[in-house]
């Protein structure tokens, strides 16, 4: 069996964020070498578990044309990943988009992260839109394929729709886009300061 397909090194590296060693580490000082295997191009990222030491690896098929993402896009075009299904990108935005509902007091570079975090949540939920096929209004049942996808899929199913999916999509990058560069002050409003 071919390795899944990785359309980006961005999606590729999410995967393996996603996929921890047994012992919880994510880290495991990947070297990765590129091969034709079969007719296919085939990365492969080996290393050994910062946590526990045991060896570890990943393989995925690239493109047969490699595209750039635009933007902050995840990745190219409008095909769904084959590695990480709508549940998943999903869980993706929540991660990304989850800020404290209180945003005074962060500096100019906390507000850029939080700015840049907000618009890969958005794009997450451009991924999970692109499991819509044109026309319809939810995201099909055979969109969830992992474990992790459908149990955020079951504990909200309204969530994948695509006018919910839509609007999601539009408050992180507004939220993104409303924030004020140059950081935003501590104690505007809150009472007065010593
Ligand atoms: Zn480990």
């Amino acid at each position: 069996m071919s390795p899944p397909l990785a359309r980006t090194n961005e999606e590729a590296h999410l995967y393996m964020q996603m996929h921890p060693c047994a012992c919880g580490a994510t880290d495991f000082g990947a070297s990765s070498s590129v091969a034709l295997v079969e007719d296919a191009w085939v990365c492969r990222y080996e290393g050994r578990c910062a946590g526990c030491g045991r060896p570890r690896g990943f393989e995925f098929r690239q493109p047969d044309e490699i595209a750039m993402a635009e933007g902050d896009a995840w990745a190219p075009g409008g095909q769904p990943s084959q590695l990480i299904d709508a549940g998943e990108w999903l869980a993706v935005a929540d991660t990304y988009g989850g800020h404290p509902a209180d945003l005074t007091g962060l500096s100019e570079v906390e507000v850029q992260q939080l700015a840049r975090d907000l618009r890969a949540a958005a794009a997450a939920v451009d991924e999970v839109l692109k499991f819509l096929p044109a026309g319809a209004p939810a995201v099909p049942e055979t969109a969830f394929w992992s474990y992790r996808g459908q149990r955020v899929w079951r504990s909200e199913p309204g969530r994948f729709g695509r006018i919910r999916l839509e609007a999601a999509r539009e408050a992180y990058r507004r939220l993104a886009a409303q924030l004020p560069a140059g950081g935003v002050p501590a104690g505007d409003g809150k009472g007065e300061q010593a």
